[in-house]
C-alpha cells in the first residue's frame, strides 16, 4: 500500500513537520502587513505554525516569524497576531474537519 501523499509544512516554532491544513499560516502581504491568513491563499510570503497558541508563544519568544517571513516583526505585531490566533484557534479546529478533501 502506498502511503497517501499530503503536503507538509514545518511550523516555524517547534519545526515539526505537519500535514498543511493542521497548521495555521500567517503571511506577509506585498503590503508589508504581517497578518494570520485562514484561507492559506493570501499572496506573500508565508509562515507555518501549529494551531496551537504554544507554538505561537514560542515564536514569538524566538522571533521566528521574523526569520521566517524574512521582515522584522514588532512586539506590536507580535502582540496583535498572538490576539488573533487565539481568537481563530477554536474556529480553525472547527472548520477544517468540514473541508477535508475538498479541492
Ligand atoms: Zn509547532
Amino acid at each position: 500500500m502506498k502511503a497517501r501523499r499530503v503536503p507538509l509544512r514545518k511550523c516555524v516554532a517547534c519545526q515539526e513537520m505537519m500535514p498543511k491544513k493542521e497548521l495555521i499560516r500567517i503571511v506577509r502581504t506585498p503590503q508589508e502587513e504581517v497578518m494570520i491568513d485562514l484561507t492559506g491563499k493570501k499572496s506573500g510570503r508565508g509562515a507555518y505554525l501549529c494551531g496551537k497558541v504554544a507554538c505561537f508563544k514560542l515564536a514569538k519568544k524566538n522571533r521566528a516569524l521574523d526569520k521566517a517571513l524574512k521582515h522584522e516583526v514588532s512586539p506590536e505585531i507580535y502582540e496583535q497576531l498572538e490576539l488573533d490566533f487565539i481568537r481563530v484557534e477554536d474556529e480553525f479546529h472547527e472548520t477544517k474537519d468540514g473541508m477535508d478533501d475538498e479541492g
